[in-house]
Formats: C-alpha cells, sequence, structure tokens
C-alpha cells in the first residue's frame, strides 16, 4: 500500500512512524509512505495556506487552491482521497479493514479552523472522523489511521491472526488475558486458563468477551450476536 499525506506539519509524523511496527512495514515495503507539506504547491513569496472565513468569525481556513493542485498531481486512479475533520464518518475497525484493500491512500490533514468546503464538496473521496473531540490538527488523526490500516495489511503483523481476534473484529471487545506468573502477590489467574483444556478456555474467552461487550460497550452488544467477541 502506498500513502501520501498532505499536511503543514511533517515534522510530526516523526517518531510515531519510525518505530515498532509500521517502521518494520515500511522497512519491508509493505507500506510506502510519503510526507508532503502542503506549501510546496503554493507560488506566492509568503507561501500562504489560509485565509480568513467569508462571513467572518474566528481563525483561518485552509485555501481551496494548494489543496486542489497537491491532490490533483499525487490523485492516482485507484486512489482513495480522506479528508481528516471531526465532520466525518467515524473511523472504525471496519473502516480500516475497508481502507486495508485500497491500493494508494491520499490524507489530507486540516489545520487552523479547518478547511474550504469546496474541498469536501468536489475534491475528496472521503471524510473521516477519529472520534467526538477536536485536535488541534490532522497529523495526529492521519497517525491513527495510518497505524490501524497498516497492521491489517498481510504480512505486517506476525501472526495475521493477531488482527482477526481483536477487539472490534467479529463486532465486540476481547477477552481479559493473563501472563506469567501464575500467581502474583496474591492474584491467581483464572484457574481454567492454567488448565491445558483447550475446548474449555475457548468457552471461557468467548464468554467473558460477550461479558465484558455487554457490560462496558452495550451500542456495539446491541449489534453483534452472543458469542461475536474477539474469539
Ligand atoms: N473548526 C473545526 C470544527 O469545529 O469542526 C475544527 C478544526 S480542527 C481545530 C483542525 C483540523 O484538525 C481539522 O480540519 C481536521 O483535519 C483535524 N481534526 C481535528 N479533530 C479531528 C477529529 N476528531 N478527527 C479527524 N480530524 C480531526
Amino acid at each position: 500500500m502506498r500513502i501520501d499525506v498532505l499536511t503543514l506539519f511533517p515534522a510530526m509524523f516523526a517518531g510515531p512512524l519510525d518505530e515498532s511496527i509500521i517502521k518494520r512495514a515500511r522497512d519491508q515495503g509493505l507500506l510506502e509512505l510519503k510526507l508532503h507539506s502542503l506549501r510546496d504547491w503554493t507560488h506566492d513569496r509568503h507561501r500562504t495556506v489560509d485565509d480568513r472565513p467569508f462571513g467572518g468569525g474566528p481563525g483561518m481556513l485552509l485555501k481551496p487552491e494548494p489543496i486542489f493542485e497537491a491532490v490533483e498531481s499525487l490523485r492516482r486512479p485507484d486512489s482513495r482521497v480522506i479528508l481528516l475533520s471531526p465532520a466525518g464518518r467515524l473511523l472504525t475497525q471496519a473502516v480500516a479493514h475497508e481502507l486495508a484493500g485500497v491500493p494508494h491512500l491520499v490524507l489530507l490533514c486540516g489545520s487552523y479552523e479547518g478547511v474550504d468546503e469546496r474541498v469536501r464538496e468536489f475534491l475528496v473521496d472521503d471524510d473521516l472522523s477519529i472520534g467526538d473531540y477536536v485536535l488541534t490538527n490532522g497529523a495526529l488523526p492521519a497517525m491513527v489511521l495510518i497505524d490501524v490500516v497498516t497492521r491489517l495489511l498481510p504480512g505486517v503483523l506476525g501472526d495475521d491472526a493477531s488482527s482477526r481476534d481483536e477487539s472490534f473484529s467479529a463486532g465486540g471487545l476481547e477477552y481479559p488475558q493473563y501472563t506469567r506468573p501464575a500467581e502474583f502477590r496474591g492474584l491467581k489467574v483464572p484457574e481454567v486458563l492454567v488448565s491445558g483444556h483447550h475446548a474449555a478456555i475457548a468457552q471461557w474467552r468467548a464468554r467473558q468477551a460477550w461479558m465484558r461487550t455487554l457490560q462496558r460497550r452495550p451500542d456495539l452488544a446491541a449489534k453483534a450476536p452472543p458469542g461475536s467477541g474477539s474469539v
């Protein structure tokens, strides 16, 4: 997969995308990531990307011209152009699976008070929100999207079952997990997990996943049938 990111702050991306699973995916050529400064598509001496909103109001908006030029120069026939925006549809695990099948993503990060609405109406294919809160600019949302999508690409996780068994993949939350020691400060792990009885363990996990989903995320439980936790 190739991802091009359009942002005013390419330096923000150093770190999160240069470590761990994303770094490995990039090193292995499973993810090709390119960061671009939106100012590279401006033509004036001050490299202006923003202007005041028509009708007044606080703050500045990103102007349409550099954004249209940038997207038109990066877009391919198989691209999906995505604006990160609090007004977008919610980025869920299901949406991440959908995006993992797209060969080329162009991510457009807003800044200031946002982006001229003509960008949303006439340029992008999709707009996505990472949740009901407002971040300073689109760099962190873009990094979240890159992370959730990259770990779903075939070959990125050591064991592809890891992403199939996770919270949200089958609709509900994952079951609780424990590691050694079996007893720590008098706190014991559930007996069934050290029993070696695989069928009993699977049954316990399915029940725990379902109970956890019901208690903590009744909204998910209402959509998912019993037993559709992460097992
Ligand atoms: N005035 C906008 C509003 O009220 O909806 C908020 C603009 S925000 C300060 C600047 C940029 O950050 C947005 O254009 C968007 O790219 C990004 N952003 C902020 N919160 C976001 C979220 N929850 N999901 C996705 N992008 C977000």
